[in-house]
């Protein structure tokens, strides 16, 4: 095999309660990817369409992933990357994690699978570092493994691949505005009132339990995030008023999409999912923002190979 083209989808990472840990695979957003070997060792990003961003390999999530994996596989071995980058950069639904995941997912298939999906969740995390500073899987798991994903500790690497009940759909509400991963992490309070502490856990853990069980009773009353979301809800215009409206149209939760400004919500069913997808866009109609909106079921697969397009 000399070449692969693949889509590598969108996530959404923390999932109300499980910031850090929890995340979700997309269906409808996503990159394309086509990777050729090369006579040239080493790898390289020769094209990026729809976005600016940086082509050189150290300075491209992309480029850093792949020369984890490169780094490791220890032979020398050549590769060309184009993206079409569909997902926004800093949406927060895992643009970064699309690119790291699809990259290492691409060159581990090209080179006949060596690595393990863990081993490529760690590869693609370097990507992620250089995205915000930190090797966080949160996204990277659910694009690589697909479905739920629960990441349970960071060193050693250990992540869950969870149950997903199949009508469960996602809308996701994209606010064309800017929040830096940055400045949500700096809202953030370093300690948190151990009652609190309390409720959260208790929710991931009912969480899981309702996606097991496909409780979507359980699975609602779960979707409470009360450290993480009350600080960071100021920095995405409307977000009570989103709330109130999905909730009101038949969400099961509706919360912050990764670090924001996506605000997410789950519904049973993608006709539930429309309905709550009009709810939320009649909120940025009302008070001018610009958004653009996906509405798709769980992705039970991560990236996908597909037949090239436009190589
Ligand atoms: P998101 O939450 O949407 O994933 P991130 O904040 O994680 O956004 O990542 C976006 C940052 O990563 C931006 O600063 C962007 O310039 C940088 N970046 C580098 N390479 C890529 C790439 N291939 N795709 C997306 N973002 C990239």
């Amino acid at each position: 095999m000399e070449s692969v083209s693949l889509f590598a989808p969108a996530s959404i990472a923390n999932i109300s309660c499980g910031f850090d840990v929890l995340g979700l695979c997309l269906d409808n957003v996503g990159d394309l990817m086509h990777l050729e070997k090369s006579n040239k060792p080493g790898f390289r990003i020769t094209e990026i369409k729809g976005q600016d961003l940086p082509l050189e390999t150290e300075k491209n999530v992309a480029g850093v992933a792949a020369q984890a994996l490169l780094k490791a596989y220890k032979e020398p071995v050549g590769f060309k990357l184009k993206i079409d980058k569909r997902i926004k950069a800093g949406s927060g639904i895992g643009s970064s994690a699309a690119s790291a995941a699809g990259a290492v997912v691409g060159i581990n298939k090209l080179l006949g699978e060596p690595f393990s999906p863990l081993e490529l969740i760690s590869f693609a995390m370097e990507g992620e570092r250089l995205a915000c500073g930190s090797a966080h899987a949160d996204n990277v798991a659910p694009v690589i493994l697909g479905g739920f994903t629960l990441v349970r500790s960071l060193e050693p690497l250990d992540v869950i691949p969870l149950h997903s009940p199949l009508e469960l759909a996602a809308t996701v509400i994209h606010p064309e505005i800017e929040v830096k991963t940055a400045d949500a992490r700096a809202v953030l309070h370093n300690k948190i009132p151990l009652k609190k502490a309390i409720n959260q856990w208790a929710n991931v853990g009912a969480l899981v339990s309702g996606l097991y069980q496909e409780d979507y009773d359980l699975i609602s009353r779960s979707l409470v995030d009360e450290i993480v979301e009350p600080a960071r809800a100021m920095l995405i215009p409307g977000f009570d008023q989103l709330k109130e409206n999905a909730t009101q149209a038949g969400a099961l939760g509706c919360g912050i999409s990764g670090s924001g400004p996506s605000v997410f919500a789950l519904s049973k069913g993608m006709t539930n999912a429309h309905l709550v997808a009009k709810s939320m866009a009649e909120v940025y109609d009302k008070i001018g923002v610009p958004y653009e909106i996906h509405i798709c079921p769980i992705n039970p697969n991560g990236v996908q190979f597909i037949e090239p397009k436009n190589k």
